[in-house]
């Protein structure tokens, strides 16, 4: 079924290393934009935990700080986005990571009338990378994220959003794994940049800016490529 040219659906790609801030700045458009931000390392990370089969395959692979199958990763995307709330435009957060994850993208948004509006890449300082992560946690209640650093909870440790009390911290975060992540994105995520560059539709911004400033950059890119 081919969608009307006026009425598709949005559909953006965040571009970036582990800590660039993919994750805080999609919430972010969420929100502005009425999109739905789809992690595939929240979906993964949901599989693990419900015990799927998908995700006692991937568990290993993500403690190691690799990349899990195209297989298991483009299977759980899809069945995801076929949800009725993703029919509002979506900002895919860690999706695709590899070359033949970004083709099965084009063949589903192709045979659906889709297409990428926006593929926007994420510039930060490799360097800066560990000490962004290993300050991460995220409220179990509500999956708002923060930092030691960068974005603290309250004062009393509590989410600022929900005023949920149990703020965890990833198993991958630890400085040995991140490693291993930003092994796997520079051999095989980065070369995505020129894919989306050669298709017309690559932005970039400094990730390396505080995270308001780059919410702004951000949305001045959405605001462009949605309207
Ligand atoms: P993230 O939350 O995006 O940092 O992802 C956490 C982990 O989930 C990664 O280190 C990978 O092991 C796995 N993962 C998430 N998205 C993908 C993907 N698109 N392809 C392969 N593995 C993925």
């Amino acid at each position: 079924m081919s969608v009307d040219v006026m009425t598709r659906p949005a559909v953006l790609i965040l571009l970036g290393p582990p800590g660039a801030g993919k994750g805080t700045q999609a919430r972010m458009l969420q929100d502005k934009f009425g999109l739905v931000q789809l992690s595939t390392g929240d979906l993964l990370r949901a599989a693990v935990a419900a015990g799927t089969p998908a995700g006692k395959q991937a568990k290993a692979v993500m403690d190691a700080g690799g990349l899990v199958s195209d297989d298991i990763v483009i299977a759980i995307l899809n069945d995801r986005l076929a949800e009725e709330d993703c029919q509002n435009g979506v900002i895919l957060d860690g999706f695709p990571r590899t070359t033949v994850q970004a083709k099965a993208l084009d063949d589903l948004l192709a045979s659906t009338g889709q297409r990428i509006n926006a593929a926007i890449s994420l510039k930060v300082d490799d360097g800066a990378m560990v000490e962004r992560i290993s300050g991460r946690s995220t409220c179990a209640n509500c999956g708002e994220g923060y930092h030691d650093t960068f974005k603290p909870p309250l004062a009393d440790g509590s989410c600022a959003n929900c005023g949920g009390t149990e703020l965890t911290r990833r198993a991958d975060d630890r400085a040995e794994t991140v490693a291993s992540r930003l092994e796997a994105y520079h051999a095989q995520t980065a070369p995505l940049i020129a894919y989306y560059a050669d298709a017309g539709v690559l932005t970039s911004v400094d990730a390396m800016a505080a995270i308001e400033q780059v919410a702004n950059d951000m949305s001045k890119v959405v605001q462009s490529v949605i309207s």
